[in-house]
């Protein structure tokens, strides 16, 4: 860190980029010594409409001088408004709020267990879950364990039970390890920590075509994917298959932390009085600001900008990757895009991100192969045309190194 004077108090569980941020505007940053960024990382897929989007800091402030918490013995009205909104452009009927992606997933697996217990008995053993293999939903011993990357988990064995992993797109696999002891199979439609993948429209139908066999509950983990980054609200609608359960978190609050799982009203009657709860769930600061941000995003002026602006990224991309000869694949559904690195390069993602940095660009790694964008919904051309500049010129860096 090269802050002023500035020393690290934060445990060592973080590698900190050498720079501070300071402040934000649109797409650009500004770290504490004045140099300005542009933010194609976007805070980790949260900041869907960039920094300081003067309409949400409006609906920040306004419920900042009305009512911060009063915790979940009360509902508020912003709580129900974004409810309501959530409800009323998906599948789903009910919503449970909570603070993170993690806390959602959480959420969500504790009901799939319980609704197969109160529908099936504890004594069917019904309680597994299937997930898949490099997949990731959080960081809680339930979620990280859940996830299909066992670095992630092994040191802090011993972990729940009853979870089982297929090779992510593997039809033959999916069909083989859902059976009568399955209660739900959750998958994300791209897996974006792990590098980017969209999941096949057959892996996905296959998945609700076994579940339906076997009774099992379908989550998508739309933590990452979900709130128009890949241009439509949630991505599982663009493979046309309707889920149980949903999670979502990091662009439902735009940069204010919050998490929702989405559920019907069949499967969240499960979650009985008192089986499940969080304090700051569903608090009417994040949900007034969620409730802005839902707004400005499903529109079909926003959702129809990131497809265009998605095709646009994908393309450049591909160009500069053929041009430099550095990108096996560039791929990615709407604004969510990842750089496949050639062979050459496997595991250098890290060092040409860093080197992005000192050329004044943002941007994210997925794995050790694979640069990854996530910037926001409303990124203009300019913005992007500068953006690629700044990634050519850290690849002339790169290739020269
Ligand atoms: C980021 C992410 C999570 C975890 O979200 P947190 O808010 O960090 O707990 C879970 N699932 C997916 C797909 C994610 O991308």
């Amino acid at each position: 860190m090269k802050g002023k004077n500035m020393r690290n108090y934060l445990t060592p569980n973080f590698t900190f980029a050498p720079i501070v941020p300071d402040r934000g505007l649109g797409s650009r940053i500004w770290d504490v010594n004045g140099n300005e960024y542009i933010d194609m990382a976007g805070g980790i897929a949260v900041n869907a409409l960039g920094h300081c989007h003067p309409l949400l800091i409006a609906a920040l402030t306004e419920q900042a001088q009305k009512l911060w918490h009063v915790s979940n013995i009360y509902t508020t009205e912003p709580a129900q408004a974004l409810a309501q909104r959530l409800v009323e452009n998906s599948f789903a009927d009910q919503v449970f709020f909570c603070n993170s992606g993690a806390e959602a997933n959480e959420a969500a697996f504790k009901l799939a267990r319980k609704f197969a217990r109160d529908h099936f008995g504890a004594d069917s053993g019904k309680n597994e879950i299937v997930a898949c293999v490099n997949g990731f939903h959080g960081r809680t011993l339930f979620t990280v364990s859940v996830g299909g990357q066992p670095k992630y988990s092994e040191d802090f064995a011993p972990l729940p039970s009853g979870i089982s992993h297929v090779p992510f797109n593997d039809v033959t696999a999916i069909q083989a390890a859902v059976t009568n002891r399955t209660c739900a199979v959750v998958i994300e439609p791209v897996q974006g920590e792990s590098g980017v993948l969209p999941a096949t429209k057959e892996f996905i139908q296959t998945a609700r075509r076994v579940c339906d066999q076997h009774q099992a509950l379908l989550i998508f983990d739309e933590v990452q994917t979900g709130m128009g980054r890949t241009g439509s609200l949630f991505a599982h609608t663009q493979y046309e298959v309707v889920p149980d359960i949903v999670s979502s978190a990091k662009a439902l609050g735009c940069g204010i932390p919050i998490g929702a799982m989405l559920t019907t009203h069949q499967v969240g009657q499960s979650f009985t009085p008192g089986s499940h709860g969080s304090t700051f769930g569903g608090n009417p600061l994040a949900c007034a600001v969620g409730c802005a941000a839902f707004d400005l995003i499903n529109s079909a002026q926003t959702l129809h900008h990131v497809v265009k602006q998605g095709e646009k990224l994908q393309t450049q991309l591909a160009r500069i990757g053929q041009e430099f000869a550095i990108f096996a694949e560039v791929r990615g559904m709407g604004l969510l895009v990842g750089c496949v690195l050639a062979e050459k390069f496997h595991g250098r993602a890290g060092e040409l991100m860093q080197l992005c940095l000192q050329q004044g660009l943002m941007v994210l790694i997925a794995g050790g192969h694979v640069l990854r964008m996530a910037p926001s919904l409303l990124l203009s051309d300019e913005d992007m045309d500068e953006a690629l500049q700044r990634l050519q010129s850290a690849i002339q860096v790169f290739v020269g190194a």
